[in-house]
C-alpha cells in the first residue's frame, strides 16, 4: 500500500512543479534515453508526496541528461529537467548525506 509522506513535497523546496502535466506523452516521445517514466508516473508520485515509489525509481531520476528536449514540445511548460535536478538533491542528500 502506498505510504504518503507529506514532508516529502518541503524537502523538494517547493519548487517541484509538474501540477500542469496532461499526460499527453511528448515528452516521452522525444527522450533520447526514453525516460518514460518521468513526468507522467514519477512527477505525479512526488506530488503526492509518494515518496517511496521516487525512490524506487532512482535510476531513472540519474539516467535523465537534464538535455531538456522533453521541454520544447511541452505543452504544459512543465520544467522537467529542473524537477529532476530537485530529485536528485533530494537523493543525494538523504540516501547519500551529501549537503549540497
Ligand atoms: S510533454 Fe509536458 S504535459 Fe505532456 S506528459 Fe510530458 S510533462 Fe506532461
Ligand atoms: S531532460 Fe531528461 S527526460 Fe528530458 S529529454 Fe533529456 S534525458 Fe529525456
Amino acid at each position: 500500500m502506498a505510504r504518503v509522506t507529506p514532508a516529502f513535497l518541503d524537502a523538494l523546496d517547493g519548487d517541484f512543479d509538474a501540477t500542469a502535466c496532461m499526460s499527453c506523452g511528448l515528452c516521452t516521445a522525444s527522450c533520447p534515453m526514453d525516460v518514460a517514466i518521468l513526468p507522467r508516473a514519477l512527477f505525479r508520485h512526488a506530488m503526492l508526496g509518494l515518496e517511496d515509489e521516487v525512490m524506487a525509481e532512482t535510476d531513472a531520476i540519474y539516467q535523465c541528461l537534464l538535455c531538456r528536449l522533453c521541454e520544447v514540445g511541452c505543452p504544459a511548460g512543465v520544467p522537467i529537467a529542473e524537477n529532476v535536478r530537485l530529485l536528485r538533491r533530494h537523493i543525494s542528500s538523504t540516501v547519500y548525506r551529501l549537503g549540497i
